[in-house]
């Protein structure tokens, strides 16, 4: 009744239920999840799009589930979201992202930056910005080393409110990305407002590039437009060489995607690094942890 608004009555069923049911068991299982360690942090690299080269990552979460196996966050964020852990689970991806920033620091691997995501209940509880500050505190990593990464739809809901959380991020020096870029408001006066270091070029504008011609126009006029914001562009979901060559071609900086490579654990990760110093020929240092 309160989805479909005032005046609209309905009656019971017997489906309600076991929705009620099987919400309540997720929750439980979530609750369980996160006492038994049931979550783990994959990282998809971005590159250059010019050279390669590695200049950053993004952390995703995944639940380890012990009889569904892996399970990916779309199936259990909204649900976390709605039962009010995703704090908890926001916190443990951020401070899991801040302790393996630390031990790649100690191995001498070189990774750039670590982009979290934040969802949008994350980002509006009060803890996101004592998080961030004591998982950077306590595993010394600078605000150079981490990003945010939030999208539209969170900026645009509560301005005031978003807008005072952006500030203590930059007070903090944490760069943000704007993710799912040009799917959500149709409002830009946000990127004059917030300042985000980067947009991510949502996959859907991605997909079928470089043949549908509406694709290639509207990606072509977010990369102008940040370039003439001084923001960085990151394309997701590059599955093809020709996206690629796409992308590069109308000065699309950095990509990410399947193409360069799968999400990953920490160290399938340190493996794709070697690989490619190992292709320019660069000697990195052992690790001391791996
Ligand atoms: P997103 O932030 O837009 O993440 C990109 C998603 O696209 C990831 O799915 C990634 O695995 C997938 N992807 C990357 N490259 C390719 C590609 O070339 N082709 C295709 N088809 N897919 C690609 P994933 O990991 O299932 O994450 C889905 C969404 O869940 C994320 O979308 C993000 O909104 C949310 N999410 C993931 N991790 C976290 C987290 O730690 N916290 C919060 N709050 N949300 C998270
Ligand atoms: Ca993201
Ligand atoms: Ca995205």
């Amino acid at each position: 009744v309160k989805v479909a608004g005032k005046g609209h009555p309905r009656f019971f069923q017997p489906e309600l239920c076991e929705t009620i049911r099987s919400r309540r068991e997720l929750e439980q299982s979530l609750v369980a999840a996160l006492e038994q360690d049931q979550f783990l942090v994959v990282y998809q690299p971005r590159v250059d799009a010019m050279s390669g080269q590695l200049c950053s990552m993004e952390a995703l979460v995944r639940w380890h589930h012990p009889q569904h196996g892996m399970v990916p966050p779309l199936e259990f964020i909204p649900a976390a979201e709605q039962c009010g852990l995703i704090s908890e689970i926001g916190a443990w991806t951020i401070r899991t992202a801040c302790a393996q920033i630390a031990r790649w620091k100690r191995s001498g691997i070189s990774f750039g930056s670590v982009a979290v995501n934040v969802s949008a209940l994350e980002f509006r509880s009060h803890r996101l910005l004592d998080t961030l500050t004591s998982a950077m505190a306590d595993f010394g990593v600078q605000p150079h080393e981490l990003e945010i990464e939030l999208t539209e739809t969170v900026l645009m809901t509560d301005t005031d409110t978003s807008q005072v959380i952006v500030d203590r991020l930059h007070a903090l020096g944490l760069p943000l990305a704007v993710d799912d870029f040009g799917t959500g408001y149709s409002s830009l006066a946000y990127l004059k407002r917030l300042h985000p270091a980067k947009i991510k070029i949502d996959r859907s504008f991605v997909r079928d590039l470089p043949d549908d011609s509406d694709d290639r126009v509207l990606v072509q006029a977010i990369v102008q437009l940040a370039a003439a914001m001084g923001i960085q562009v990151i394309a997701e979901g590059v599955e093809t060489q020709a996206q690629r060559s796409f992308l590069h071609g109308i000065g699309c900086g950095l990509l990410q995607g399947y193409l360069i490579s799968r999400p990953q654990e920490a160290d399938g990760f340190e493996r794709f690094v070697r690989q490619r110093a190992f292709e320019r020929n660069a000697v990195l240092p052992e690790p001391i942890d791996a």
